[in-house]
């Protein structure tokens, strides 16, 4: 059977459109990112024809190809773990980078922004379940890093962004996706100076609507736009 870019969308944009409803929220504030990683050039471009601009990524060379290969509206998000000798190869193009979790991360990437004098605008990763598996700061971690993260002059937060556990009931994810939001508002109450809290990435295919309904701006669907990832296709 055809792949049906169009039917797809518009399932998981009806899902977003009703999570929306529920909780009194506008559609406009809430971004589906299109996590394309290990799928083809030719179905981004499906997506890409219909109108969509964000698609997601999370390895840096496949995402590095991609923006080469690709049309240069698109917004690329970098929403994987990042390595510090790698950040050079997208830093110039990235929309946004999802994955901060380090001062020394943050401090690379100032120096990227500044050899393309641009301000790069980033999230910091928050493991808030403190899964052994996951990267990501502790809650309490954070704080302290966006304060010494203000001080350079050419990355900005914008935000904060979670991998929820996998369950097979999204429900369960409500408290993490909670705790984020929680987060953002002490840290926006703090007040300082080239810092934004604007942006919540949460929710993936399993949890997008719970985590919309909890307040996400910003969810990264992979399954459910592009189906099943196979990754020994692209070994
Ligand atoms: C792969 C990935 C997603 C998409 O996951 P799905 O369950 O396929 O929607 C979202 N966020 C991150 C960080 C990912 O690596």
């Amino acid at each position: 059977m055809e792949f049906d870019f169009r039917e797809r969308m518009n399932t998981i944009e009806n899902r977003v459109l009703n999570a929306c409803l529920r909780s009194g929220r506008d559609r406009s504030d809430v971004t589906v990112v299109y996590v394309s990683k290990t799928h083809p050039n030719e179905k981004i471009r499906g997506y890409y024809d219909l109108g969509i601009r964000d698609f997601g990524e999370s390895k840096v060379q496949e995402l590095s190809g991609k923006m080469e290969e690709l049309p240069q509206d698109i917004n690329w998000h970098m929403i994987g773990h990042l390595q510090t000798n790698k950040v050079k190869y997208i830093a110039g193009k990235a929309a946004l980078i999802h994955s901060v979790d380090s001062m020394k991360l943050a401090e690379t990437i100032n120096k990227e922004g500044l050899k393309h004098d641009r301000v790069i605008p980033i999230l910091l990763e928050v493991n808030v379940a403190e899964e052994e598996s996951k990267f990501g700061l502790k809650v309490h971690e954070v704080l302290p890093l966006v304060r010494e993260i203000a001080k350079l002059s050419n990355v900005q937060i914008q935000g904060l962004m979670t991998i929820a556990p996998y369950t097979e009931d999204p429900e369960k994810n409500r408290k993490v996706f909670k705790i984020l939001r929680n987060l953002t508002v002490d840290i926006s109450s703090e007040n300082i100076d080239n810092v934004y809290m604007n942006v919540l990435s949460m929710g993936m295919t399993g949890d997008f609507e719970v985590a919309i309904e909890e307040g996400a701006t910003h969810v990264r669907i992979g399954t459910g736009l592009f189906g099943a990832r196979d990754y020994n296709q692209n070994k």
